[in-house]
């Protein structure tokens, strides 16, 4: 939902929405709470054990076969050897248990999906972190990291999110900056597991607030490539215009040279680190102040890390920012 214009009508419409969602919130949160009963209550070791209804013995990961593209390589492996990779990629080794099996979680649901809707022609995924997720070869690091990684996935082996029956779109990034983002804002398609909430206690993440300076006459020849319309008057005071805000406090529309642009084109023009941005002109330089680090859709890593060290398990973690998915097992 934009902020800029603002209705009565809309007004009365944000706050029915706004009670909707703390609902399915709550009622998430008892879900996941379920959840997690029913796979077990977190032993002494924190781990979360094998779903209830799965078979003794069920060793879903080990006997599920991925095919992995790797550059122009294309590798079959099991789903335990591909996850532990996923997580050595895209995790740093110091993170909480609890927030290394959330993301196994997400990256076993990640990949499963992929593997129904594959935008690879030979491949479930491929290895590169800006088209799938991130691996690196559990093989070529050192045993204790190896099997610090493996631990997380064997501790959730076979458990995926679900939403209406169906794996989710368990989308993730580093840091949100606060708040994240509903993927609506971002790719134009809905999800109701994929809203804006919360997310506190990010301040370690590296790139929790950022600055990208650019000097004025770079910052007008981009823009002016991207669109020819762009007038920038003598007076600077005219070229930044109205600012209207997503609910995860994304940049959706900025005015800049007379002409509107979507927060996502101003990332992109100046690789900024997110669409949570502020600008400032001074007389030579176009300062860009960010929050958050990626597309601020699903979860974030340094805020499940924030919630793990905060106590919080997996599963409460997982139902933060999948709002109203269910923990389940995959079937084969
Ligand atoms: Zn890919």
């Amino acid at each position: 939902m934009k902020h800029a214009v603002f209705s009565a009508a809309a007004a009365l419409v944000f706050v029915v929405l706004m009670a909707m969602i703390q609902k399915i919130g709550l009622a998430s949160a008892k879900s996941a709470a379920a959840a997690e009963a029913q796979h077990g209550a977190p032993a002494e070791t924190g781990t979360v054990q094998a779903a209830q209804d799965a078979p003794e013995g069920r060793d879903y990961d080990g006997s599920h076969q991925i095919r992995v593209l790797q550059g122009e390589t294309l590798r079959e492996m099991d789903l335990r050897t591909y996850l532990t990779g996923v997580l050595l990629a895209e995790l740093p080794d110091s993170f909480a248990p609890e927030a290394k099996k959330a993301q196994a979680i997400a990256c076993r649901t990640y990949a499963l999906r992929c593997g129904l809707h594959s935008r690879h022609d030979r491949a479930a995924v491929c290895t590169d972190s800006t088209c799938c997720q991130g691996w690196t070869d559990p093989e070529s690091v050192s045993p204790s990291r190896r099997a610090d990684a493996e631990a997380a996935v064997r501790a959730t082996d076979g458990l995926v999110l679900r939403y209406g029956g169906e794996l989710i779109d368990a989308t993730f990034f580093s840091c949100s900056g606060g708040r994240t983002e509903a993927a609506v804002e971002v790719w134009g398609s809905d999800a109701p597991y994929l809203q804006a909430v919360d997310s506190p206690g990010e301040e370690q993440a590296p790139h929790d607030t950022d600055e990208i300076r650019v000097p004025l006459g770079e910052f007008q020849d981009r823009l002016r490539e991207e669109n020819p319309d762009v007038v920038f008057p003598p007076a600077q005071g005219a070229w930044i215009g109205a600012v209207s805000r997503t609910a995860g406090g994304g940049v959706d529309q900025i005015e800049l040279g007379g002409r509107a642009f979507s927060g996502r084109t101003v990332r992109r023009l100046f690789s900024l680190r997110s669409t949570a941005f502020t600008l400032t002109l001074t007389g030579d330089e176009a300062i860009f102040e960010t929050r958050g680090y990626g597309h601020r859709v699903g979860m974030s890593q340094y805020g499940a890390e924030a919630m793990a060290e905060a106590g919080k398990t997996c599963a409460e973690i997982l139902a933060w920012y999948y709002r109203g998915a269910q923990l389940a097992p995959a079937e084969d």
